[in-house]
């Protein structure tokens, strides 16, 4: 929003903590104001993702065994690393092809089955991510503008104003509405990180963003 709407948010930090950092991809991972959503997240999350093993696993497997196989997955707890790395490109809609890799072979699923699978995995992530997460972060940025006085008219205008070197016309616009934003998480308005394009290893990455999301 900052990079944006320099004007209006020049004061911005973290809505969430407020916490005087600069907006990023990092700090809305882990973002100790939003632990709690993150906590709910994984609460909710983690039975399905075990109920969803079971349920597809073409080799035999007792609820302890998908319990186990679920941990490796996603994590044991919602602080855990390796929910961590889950949910850096889950909340992208991408999962890793590793990651994507070791399911198909640990439960002996056919392509076809095993890209149900991610793409169900990141389908569930998403909706929860959208009930618990995104929708907190985007109740404290409306709080935060109000605090500020910014209201949406304020916001239209920035939008609209040619004169403001620092406003991205194309996206002005698009992004005027923070109610919008709150039911479009892939349309973050913080600085996400570009998808590791120039770093070793992007090979690795699945890209399931075109999976058919209903809200
Ligand atoms: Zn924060």
């Amino acid at each position: 929003m900052k990079i944006r709407k320099l004007k209006l948010y020049k004061d911005l930090g973290c809505a969430s903590c407020n916490s005087s950092i600069t907006e990023s991809w990092n700090h809305f991972l882990d973002c100790l104001a939003l632990q709690e959503a993150w906590k709910i997240l994984f609460f909710n999350f983690r039975p399905q993702v075990q109920a969803f093993v079971l349920k597809l696993t073409k080799k035999d497997m007792s609820p302890s065994q998908a319990a186990a196989f679920t941990s490796s997955l996603i994590g044991k707890s919602y602080d855990d690393l390796t929910f961590r790395t889950f949910k850096q490109w889950a909340c992208e809609g991408k999962i890793l092809l590793a990651h994507s890799k070791t399911i198909q072979k640990s439960l002996h699923l056919s392509d076809t089955a095993s890209n149900t699978f991610d793409a169900t995995l990141l389908l569930h992530f998403t909706q929860l991510f959208k009930m618990n997460v995104w929708k907190i972060q985007c109740e404290n940025q409306v709080k935060w503008e109000c605090e500020h006085a910014i209201s949406r008219k304020d916001k239209c205008i920035q939008a609209s104003d040619t004169n403001n070197e620092d406003v991205d016309n194309d996206e002005g616009e698009i992004h005027s509405d923070n109610i919008i934003e709150c039911h479009r998480p892939n349309t973050f308005s913080l600085n996400v990180q570009p998808i590791l394009r120039d770093t070793p290893g992007s090979s690795q990455l699945q890209i399931l963003d075109d999976i058919d999301t209903p809200v």
